[in-house]
């Protein structure tokens, strides 16, 4: 970040943001593209980098929104400031369609509708303790990461860009990308399944090791199941709350992001079990229910009534056949991908539950210089390993939102790397 020498007259800045690495992934990678750019200006390039949808939004959503919008210019169906926690039509679907149909006790009051789970999982931090010791696997979604370090729960970054007080797990191909308990206690432990960036999956008996280290230990998991619809195989698990002890010790985080388009509408939500607790400074115990309940009401005023008709249109039979739809598309280019880049000879991990696939770079080469290699000779932009954490050396992730034409040109190019 930028220092400029200040007068005596200016306000005094939160700090901590200074700690943050500079060369932020995403913008050195539009860096890089725009000198290619400059160089090359008639390339064609595929952008198979960044975690954005690219298909339209579901038809029932969208009849849905539109049905809202009219309701609103009504006397009878305006809808001003909504419940904090969301419409409970909302709530009872997410409830009986993602949770009890998968035995799965979480009732509708325990979950809290937001506008996207990147600002609930770092919004979180409110409630929970400064003193809480964080572990984060390596390579890590950075959101993550970058929360703890901007409310100040870190030290500084090291040559790595591995910050002082965080515990990092590593994950790779030797461990099947599923962390190692650690050996040091913590309170806090993130955990992404599918995963971002690896594309990993978790099984129940691993996510089950977590659960009984957090009861242990009085930790508390905090489970980002973003990319759950990804999942094709119905005997793992799409929530934590599948695995037993899980509603004391876990909050999950979900969005409508990826299943359905929402990355632009935005929709998501939250499950905070009532009987979830934490404890004070003087060891009394609170449930963190009443604290993100106080938490959102200070702080946020809901999502749109419209949204959220969109939402629950999710839910409705034809949105369950849509949304089915769209994950199948991207997972078919997940297949495309993985089977194109393995026939090239690549070491692939993922794309099989999440629309990631995690290559292992060619030997000897960092994940910045085989960026530069597919953006030099293939025209494609992808997502250096390394910028989701110092583990994530030597890897590269490929997405695989994107149109089917892109994915196949972007494919026959590697083939002939
Ligand atoms: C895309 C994504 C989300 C969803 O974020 P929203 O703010 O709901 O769009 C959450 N977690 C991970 C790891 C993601 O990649």
């Amino acid at each position: 970040m930028k220092l400029i020498h200040a007068s005596a007259f200016v306000v005094q800045v939160n700090s901590n943001y200074l700690k943050l690495k500079a060369g932020y992934l995403f913008p050195e990678i539009s860096r890089r593209v725009k000198a290619f750019s400059l160089d090359t200006p008639h390339a064609d390039l595929i952008r198979l980098g960044i975690g954005d949808v690219t298909e339209p939004l579901p038809l029932a959503c969208r009849t849905a929104m539109k049905q809202a919008i009219d309701e609103m210019g009504t006397d009878s169906g305006f809808h001003g400031y909504g419940p904090e926690q969301g419409y409970e039509w909302l709530r009872e679907s997410i409830a009986t369609f993602d949770y009890k149909s998968r035995g799965c006790a979480i009732g509708a009051d325990e979950i809290f509708i937001s506008d996207g789970s990147k600002c609930d999982s770092s919004n979180i931090l409110d409630i929970l303790g400064e003193s809480n010791r964080i572990a984060v696997t390596d390579p890590v979604y950075p959101v993550y990461v970058d929360s703890n370090v901007m409310a100040g729960r870190t030290g500084v970054a090291n040559e790595s860009g591995r910050y002082e007080g965080l515990t990092y797990l590593p994950i790779n191909a030797a461990n099947n990308f599923q962390a190692q308990i650690p050996q040091d206690p913590v309170d806090l432990i993130y955990l992404c399944f599918p995963n971002n960036p690896t594309g990993a999956i978790a099984t129940k008996d691993h996510l089950a090791s977590w659960v009984s280290y957090a009861r242990k230990n009085d930790a508390l998991i905090l489970f980002d199941a973003a990319y759950e619809a990804f999942i094709q195989n119905e005997k793992l698990p799409h929530s934590i709350y599948e695995i037993d002890g899980a509603h004391e010790c876990a909050i999950e985080f979900r969005s409508f992001s990826k299943n359905a388009g929402f990355t632009g509408t935005r929709c998501a939500f939250t499950v905070i079990p009532k009987n979830l607790r934490g404890k004070t400074l003087i060891n009394e115990q609170v449930n963190l229910w009443d604290l993100w309940n106080r938490r959102q009401s200070t702080k946020f005023n809901g999502v749109s009534y419209i949204i959220q008709r969109g939402a629950e249109a999710v839910y409705s039979k034809e949105g369950q056949i849509q949304i089915k739809a769209l994950v199948n598309f991207y997972m078919e280019n997940a297949a495309i991908i993985r089977s194109s880049l393995s026939d090239a000879g690549f070491s692939i991990y993922g794309g099989q539950h999440a629309p990631y696939v995690w290559i292992k770079a060619p030997e000897q080469m960092s994940s910045w210089e085989f960026f530069d290699l597919l953006l030099e000779k293939a025209n494609i932009v992808g997502t250096p390993g390394s910028g989701f954490g110092a583990s994530g050396e030597g890897y590269f992730r490929l997405s695989a939102f994107n149109s089917r034409e892109n994915v196949e040109k972007a494919m026959k190019r590697i083939e002939c790397l």
